[in-house]
């Protein structure tokens, strides 16, 4: 019998909360390493955000994969950026289910999907900012 793939997850919020689920759901042994020590309840609650536009070319390094704000933070006109780290982990469960042991393969397949996602909100958050700003 194959040994589960072992995967270890930087963070406990929603990114990695599902990821870690969908992981598990997909045959995955999980740790989780948050380095908060509570709850995560105030998440999206906050008097001043900086508003960034963060993407990173890849979100794949080796075995290292990033999901949710780790790769993408659009404008928080989009309200979207929840979902996106949920779509990240599904979807990267579902990759790696539908290539059962080719990791390289299911990450292959998984990561520009992602890159194209982080990057159509990234031009939606802009378009949308600039017209509630500039007007344009
Ligand atoms: C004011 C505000 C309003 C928002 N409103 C919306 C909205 O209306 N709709 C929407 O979709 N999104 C909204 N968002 C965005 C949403 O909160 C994030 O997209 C979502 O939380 C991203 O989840 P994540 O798991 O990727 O990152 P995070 O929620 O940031 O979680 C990262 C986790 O990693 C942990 N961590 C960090 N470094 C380490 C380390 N070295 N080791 C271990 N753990 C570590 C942190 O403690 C944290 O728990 C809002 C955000 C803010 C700030």
């Amino acid at each position: 019998m194959n040994e589960p793939l072992k995967v270890a997850i930087a963070g406990g919020s929603l990114g990695g909360l599902m990821a870690g689920l969908e992981l598990a759901a997909a045959g995955a042994e999980v740790r989780i390493y948050e380095r908060s020590e509570r709850v995560p309840d105030d998440r999206g609650a906050g008097i001043i955000q900086p508003v960034l536009d963060l993407a990173v070319p890849q979100m794949v390094f080796g075995r290292t994969v990033l999901v949710g704000d780790a790769a993408f933070i659009p404008r928080p006109h989009t309200a979207a950026s929840t979902s996106k780290a949920a779509s990240n982990a599904t979807t990267l469960g579902r990759a790696i289910t539908q290539y059962a042991g080719d990791i390289d393969a299911a990450l292959g397949q998984w990561e520009p999907t992602q890159l194209a996602l982080g990057r159509q909100l990234q031009a939606h958050g802009q378009t949308l900012g600039n017209r509630s700003q500039f007007g344009g």
